[in-house]
């Protein structure tokens, strides 16, 4: 697969490699996430898959307990 530019979309990284701003950090791997995406041009932030696959999977290694006490 070649890394060609997909119309009205373009290339960002996951919001999660900024773990201090991003509302999915608790889905962000040990020191942030390195991976990108694509999203549309519209947006500004997007979640990578292997981000979106933790939160679907509510999974982040075991060695915390998820709070939903926040908010
Ligand atoms: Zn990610």
């Amino acid at each position: 697969m070649s890394e060609n530019l997909r119309k009205g979309m373009k290339l960002v990284k996951c919001m999660n490699h900024d773990v201090d701003t991003s509302k999915w950090s608790m889905y962000a791997p040990e020191g942030g996430c390195d991976e990108k995406l694509y999203i549309d041009e519209a947006s500004t932030a997007g979640l990578c898959w292997k981000c979106t696959s933790r939160s679907v999977n509510n999974l982040r290694g075991g060695e915390m307990s998820y709070s939903e006490d926040q908010d």
